[in-house]
């Protein structure tokens, strides 16, 4: 589950890290309000829209106010802006709400992540001198420029590892210990609320060596979410996908893609290789769709209903290799949904599993118009047909 910054920040300060004072505001009053309190004699400030994406800064989502004016100027231009970045793609996300913060006086911009290492599965500490600007491209050009140091979960993050990091950052020696507990606080709030993902960039000094994080994203892992009441309550969803949401009413693990075929499917990894066999048939998914290995028939139903709500779709492509879910059931459930909701687009199957002969037997009697493929190859190929002849 993502966040916003101004969320990040609030927790992250309760762990101790350094953040500029700052408030959020969902309305041009509310950013008045918050300009009057904040921008005292001579202060100024940034007004920052609050998007689930990054790269706000070059997408003009980030502006320094000289004078509280200037501060609701911007926050009326921001607030409401469809705002494009590299990470929300061509048709932008909406601003709804803005962070406005004091500013800090900037000496040094710097990197600070925490993220799991897949490959090691152990979270690895990662720095950077080159704060700011967008981390993979310095990861793509110059890998050497990240420093890395990989947590062992028995230990956990050692002060050498966080001294060994601030010194590698090039910091005064009067910045030193400031950062190592900067650093450690940063970790234990990673494993305290079991996020998936910290990340400060930038990580600034000021000029009076001071230390803030300016920006901050942090990421949870949705499958711990149930003992964190509070962390759960900050979801934004009017951030996601419609259908992401809706779908995550049903406990199905939908992601909208921008193919025309919807995929419905029974296992992840199942799913991911119907997406790969429909690309390798010729033709685009319009979604990543699990419905787990238990699905009713109201889930069912209500897959149907998310994904036939998705205009780009031409044709449903049903994988179903039927273990717990036995394949009768699922027919019987396509056959209900499929009458109920009157479809009209094409529906091909691919069938195998517990009790799949009465399944295949359930969709031929409905009368509907159903095509089953022999095999996973052989229906791929008949759903790319069947899209692409509309
Ligand atoms: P992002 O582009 O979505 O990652 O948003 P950031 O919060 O990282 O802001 C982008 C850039 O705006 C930063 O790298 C800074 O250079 C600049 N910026 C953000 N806040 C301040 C501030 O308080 N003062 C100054 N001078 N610059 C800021
Ligand atoms: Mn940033």
């Amino acid at each position: 589950m993502k966040i916003h910054e101004y969320q990040a920040k609030e927790i992250l300060a309760k762990y101790g890290v350094a953040v500029p004072r700052g408030e959020v505001a969902n309305t041009l009053e509310e950013a008045t309000a918050v300009a009057r309190t904040l921008f005292t004699e001579g202060a100024h400030g940034v007004v920052k829209a609050q998007i689930h994406a990054g790269g706000r800064g070059k997408g003009g989502g980030v502006k320094v106010a000289r004078t509280r004016e200037d501060a609701e100027l911007y926050a009326k231009n921001i607030l409401g802006m469809q705002l494009v970045t590299h990470q929300t793609g061509p048709q932008g996300q909406k601003v709804q709400r803005l962070l406005i913060e004091e500013t800090a006086d900037i000496d040094r911009e710097l990197y600070l992540g925490i993220v799991l290492d897949r490959a090691t599965g152990r979270l690895v500490f990662m720095a950077s001198q080159a704060g700011g600007m967008e981390i993979e491209e310095v990861a793509a050009k110059d890998p050497d420029a990240i420093f890395k140091e990989t947590i062992d979960p028995a230990i956990g993050f050692g002060a050498w590892q966080a001294r060994k990091l601030a010194f590698a950052l090039g910091l005064k020696a009067t910045q030193i210990n400031q950062a190592v507990t900067f650093l450690q606080s940063l970790y234990k709030a990673f494993i305290d609320t079991d996020a998936s993902l910290v990340e400060i960039n930038p990580f600034i000094t000021t000029k009076d060596d001071k230390l803030f994080a300016l920006d901050a994203k942090v990421t949870f892992d949705d499958n711990a979410l149930f003992r964190h009441a509070d962390i759960k309550a900050l979801r934004d969803t009017a951030e996601e996908d419609p259908l992401e949401v809706e779908a995550s009413k049903y406990a199905l693990n939908y992601i909208k893609l921008d193919g025309s075929i919807a995929c419905m499917v029974n296992g992840a990894g199942l799913a991911m290789a119907t997406m790969d066999i429909i690309q390798y048939a010729g033709g685009s998914p319009a979604n990543f769709l699990d419905v787990g290995g238990g699905a009713t028939q109201e889930q069912i139903e209500h897959a149907f209903e998310i994904l036939l709500s998705d205009a780009n779709v031409k044709a449903i492509f049903i994988n179903i290799f039927g273990g717990i879910l036995r394949v009768d059931r699922l027919a019987t459930g396509v056959v209900a949904a499929a009458r109920k909701l009157h479809v009209t687009v094409p529906i091909v199957l691919r069938l195998e599993g517990t009790n799949v002969e009465e399944g295949r037997k359930i969709l031929k009697e409905s009368g509907l118009n159903f095509q089953v493929g022999a095999t996973m190859k052989e229906a791929a190929e008949l759903v790319v047909k069947a899209a692409a002849s509309l």
